[in-house]
C-alpha cells in the first residue's frame, strides 16, 4: 500500500475505509469488525465515521474493531452534525464521539456539510478541540469551491481535507474544486469511491472500458473505479464494505497502477464536465 504523509507526519494509506450502513445489525456486527480489522492490516489505517452514522453505531462499531491496535498507528476520522457545528454542541458531539470509540482523540474530525453555523464558529469551535487534545486536525465534507473560498477567509487556512462524492461516474469536481484544493494543499476525501457498487451511476461496472482494463490487470472492475481515483494527487478513496473478502480486494487495489492510455480510455467513456456543475452530494 503507498502511503500519504498528513501535515502532521503521520502515514496512511492511499485508500481508508468507509463505514455508513456499518455497525447497525447486532448479527453482522462481528463480521463488520472483522473486515475493517482485515483492511487496517492490509494497510487501510484510515477509518472514516460519522456521528450521524446510524445515530453512532457506526462509531460503535469502530471503537470495538480498533481494540488491540496501538492508537498511533490508525487514523480515526470523524465527522458532526451541521446542527452541532458550534459552541457546546460542538464539544459534546466530539465527546460522545470519542466515548463511542473508546478512544481519547481523532485524527480529524470533520464538519459532514455546511448549514446554518457560520463557518468562523466552526473554525473557533474546532480549533478549541484542538488546543484540548481532542483532535489532532479538523476539515470539512460537501464543501463547494464558493464554501472553501468563504472558510478560507473565516480563518480556516488549517482545514485539513474536503470530503466529497468523487467517482469515475461523478467527476464534477475535476471543474474547479479539485484543482482549488491541489492548489492550496487541502487533501481530497473521495466518498462514494465505488458509486454504491454501481447504484448511483447506472452501467459504471458493466461498462466495457471498465471491464477490458480490469481484465487487462487481472483486477475487478471495483479496482478499476479505486485506481482511477489514486492516479490523481492529493486523492484518498474511502470505500465501505462489510465483506472480507471485499475489503482485500479493494486494499489491493492500491497496487493497479493504470496506464495513461487507460485513463485516456475511462476519459473518453466517462468524461468530465466541461463546465461548473453543483455539487454531487449523498
Ligand atoms: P461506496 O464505498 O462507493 O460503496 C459501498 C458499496 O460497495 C457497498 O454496497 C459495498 O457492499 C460495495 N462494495 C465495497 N467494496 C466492494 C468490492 N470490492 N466489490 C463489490 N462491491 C463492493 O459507498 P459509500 O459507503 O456511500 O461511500 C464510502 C464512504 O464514504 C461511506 O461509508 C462513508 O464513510 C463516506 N461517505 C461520506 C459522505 C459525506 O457526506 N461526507 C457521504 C457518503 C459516504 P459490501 O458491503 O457487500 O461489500
Amino acid at each position: 500500500m503507498r502511503n500519504f504523509v498528513t501535515a502532521s507526519g503521520k502515514a496512511i494509506g492511499s485508500i481508508g475505509q468507509g463505514t455508513w450502513y456499518l455497525g447497525e445489525h447486532p448479527q453482522t456486527f462481528q463480521e463488520e469488525a472483522s473486515a475493517l480489522r482485515a483492511g487496517i492490516e492490509a494497510g487501510m489505517n484510515l477509518l472514516d465515521t460519522a456521528e450521524m452514522y446510524g445515530d453512532g453505531a457506526a462509531e460503535i462499531l469502530v471503537g470495538a474493531a480498533i481494540q488491540g491496535y496501538q492508537r498511533d498507528s490508525l487514523y480515526l476520522v470523524s465527522k458532526v452534525y451541521p446542527w452541532n457545528a458550534g459552541g457546546k454542541q460542538l464539544q459534546k458531539s466530539c465527546e460522545d464521539s470519542l466515548r463511542r470509540m473508546h478512544t481519547d482523540y481523532l485524527d480529524l474530525y470533520l464538519l459532514h456539510w455546511r448549514g446554518s453555523t457560520p463557518l468562523s464558529e466552526t473554525v473557533a469551535g474546532m480549533e478549541r478541540l484542538r488546543a484540548q487534545g481532542k483532535i489532532r486536525a479538523w476539515g470539512v465534507s460537501n464543501l463547494d469551491t464558493e464554501d472553501m473560498e468563504e472558510l478560507f477567509r473565516a480563518g480556516g487556512q488549517d482545514c485539513r481535507t474536503d470530503q466529497v462524492l468523487y467517482h469515475l461516474g461523478s467527476r464534477g469536481i475535476e471543474v474547479d474544486l479539485l484543482p482549488w484544493l491541489q492548489e492550496h494543499g487541502v487533501p481530497v476525501m473521495a466518498y462514494c469511491p465505488l458509486a454504491q457498487a454501481g447504484r448511483l451511476r447506472r452501467g459504471l461496472i458493466a461498462h466495457p472500458a471498465v471491464q477490458a482494463i480490469a481484465r487487462g490487470h487481472s483486477a475487478t472492475p471495483s479496482q478499476v473505479l479505486l485506481a482511477f481515483l489514486l492516479a490523481r494527487p492529493g486523492v484518498i478513496p474511502i470505500p465501505r464494505t462489510g465483506n472480507r473478502a471485499h475489503t482485500l480486494e479493494n486494499a489491493a487495489a492500491a497496487e493497479v497502477r493504470l496506464t495513461a492510455s487507460e485513463l485516456q480510455a475511462l476519459d473518453q467513456a466517462f468524461p468530465a464536465p466541461q463546465h461548473k456543475v453543483p455539487l454531487d452530494m449523498q
